[in-house]
């Protein structure tokens, strides 16, 4: 094995990825190559490093006490609310455009307004789905 080929599999070699024939090759190399063996333990002190430099997450306790600030949960409702009225007007004055927009060809008009209806059916699909199997929800009351 050359020296190229070695650096190139001791990634593999470090993220255990090699067939155990790879490996044996791989570490016969490094036994007998002093820069690939210093090159090898480079990158373990690295991926060492990027293994305990883990961000830090929020607590259970920070995020119970974002949502228990009414401005907080108002506000996320209020985002909501304000998606879907949009949604829905941009939805109502794209369908009224279309069925008078006689430069467009028609089969282009009724594939846009199916389109269009398929997705909030489908929308609508998931969301009662979703609102029966709530109370089921193993993870309703997981905060985060
Ligand atoms: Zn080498």
């Amino acid at each position: 094995m050359s020296c190229e080929e070695a650096r190139i599999a001791i990634m593999g070699l470090l993220d255990g990825e090699l067939r155990p024939e790879e490996e044996g090759a791989v570490r016969g190399h490094l036994r007998g190559c002093r820069e690939c063996s210093l090159e090898e333990a480079k990158y373990r002190n690295l991926a060492a490093l990027a293994k305990a430099a883990s961000l830090p997450e929020p607590t259970d306790a920070e995020t119970s006490r974002f949502w228990a600030g009414i401005y907080n949960r108002s506000e996320r409702k209020a985002g909501w609310v304000l998606l879907l009225v949009g949604l829905a007007l941009l939805a109502a004055y794209g369908a009224t455009a279309l069925a008078v927009a006689e430069t467009i060809p028609l089969p282009v008009r009724l594939g846009l307004l199916a389109t269009g209806i398929g997705l909030f059916l489908l929308f609508l699909s998931v969301l009662r789905l979703r609102l029966r199997t709530l109370p089921f929800d193993p993870y309703r009351n997981v905060v985060r």
